[in-house]
């Protein structure tokens, strides 16, 4: 018998940032002016924010901040890691490491998922000791997470299953060695075309919960929402069955970005709109970004498997190709819309 799917929760690691949204009526109440000083702390819902495992009863939005970072494509890797060359593609992987980093000390609300460890391992090599033991803590207590964890999220379409386990153990060793670290998700969101040997070998024999991918065959994507199995188990290989499926996710949309009009990405999307907050003021968008992610959730809630279970769960990625090189841009405007003004509730 095949084995049954398992929620999207249940590989923890990709949740960097866990939000249950309530879709009580309640939400729709009136927004109150922002308290001065310390920080609201959900005016609709005094109180909802809780910690622990999705709820029963609401839809449990995932937040997944992440970067998408090519170890080459358009202009070298040194190029890519220091930001040279920014007339070919703005992209600057030490500033992303850098602010990210940053950003997470800040506020232990705040994760960040990472993949690339061609890149992470060379900011790791030029961190001072204590530094190094900062990040550390980072990655202890689950604000720096790993996902795919190979040395590049490899190609699978024309590469030898030699050379996908090779860039995948490099980039492993790297992690168990420095931080005790053991990837958990699969996370092959660029490659162009998904392969059997990628499941079976290299997601469910190596260990994963399940593997993440987009750029799935458009006529494949159709039939997949309207049938609502973009979420399934992959039996990727016929002689080993069933000890080799995984719970395999692709994403609605195609592509890895975040909803439409929630990229708050200082250089990729101009620093999109920001969110204006203060209720006094004639731009104030609080309301209008809180209606637009109720509306996305229940979208992505409706053509997926979440729908009619008892504990719904969407993913949303927030964030790109190469972005995160300001992450106070995306953490600012995020904490703005899930903390402050909404009846969003925070699961940690
Ligand atoms: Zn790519």
């Amino acid at each position: 018998m095949a084995p049954q799917p398992r929620s999207a929760v249940a590989s923890g690691a990709v949740v960097a940032l866990a939000l249950a949204l309530s879709l009580s009526p309640a939400a729709s109440a009136p927004l109150r002016p922002r308290p001065q000083g310390a920080r609201a702390q959900n005016p609709i819902h005094p109180g909802c924010i809780t910690a622990g495992a999705p709820k029963e009863g609401v839809l449990n939005v995932h937040l997944i901040c992440h970067s998408h970072d090519d170890v080459g494509w358009l202009k070298t890797v040194d190029q890519y890691y220091y930001g040279a060359n920014n007339s070919i593609q703005h992209a600057g992987v030490q500033y992303i490491i850098d602010t990210v980093v940053e950003q997470c000390l800040l506020n232990p609300d705040r994760k960040f998922t990472y993949v690339e460890q061609a890149f992470f391992h060379r900011w790791w090599t030029e961190q001072t000791p204590s530094m190094q033991k900062v990040v550390r803590g980072l990655v202890k207590r689950g604000q720096l997470q790993f996902i795919n964890g190979g040395w590049s999220m490899h190609d699978e379409a024309c590469t030898h299953y030699v050379s996908m386990i090779e860039n995948t153990a490099f980039g492993h060793r790297f992690l168990k060695e420095e931080f005790d670290y053991v990837p958990t998700v699969g996370w092959q969101i660029d490659p162009f075309g998904h392969s059997a040997t990628q499941a079976s070998l290299l997601s469910a024999e190596v260990g994963f919960d399940a593997l993440y991918f987009a750029r799935i065959d458009w006529q494949e994507a159709e039939l997949r929402t309207r049938e609502r199995s973009m979420e399934m188990m992959w039996e990727a290989s016929p002689s080993l069955g069933p000890d080799a499926a995984v719970f395999t996710g692709a994403f609605l949309d195609g592509g890895y970005g975040p909803p439409p009009g929630f990229c708050f990405d200082q250089n990729q999307c101009n620093g999109g709109f920001p969110v204006m907050d203060d209720l006094c003021m004639e731009d104030d968008n609080v309301a209008f970004y809180v209606d637009k992610f109720v509306d996305a959730a229940q979208a992505y809630a409706n053509n997926t498997r979440s729908a009619g279970s008892a504990t719904q769960n969407v993913m949303f990625l927030m964030g790109s190709d190469f972005q995160y090189e300001n992450a106070d841009g995306w953490y600012k405007n995020l904490d703005k819309v899930t903390h402050e003004h909404t009846c969003i509730l925070l699961l940690i």
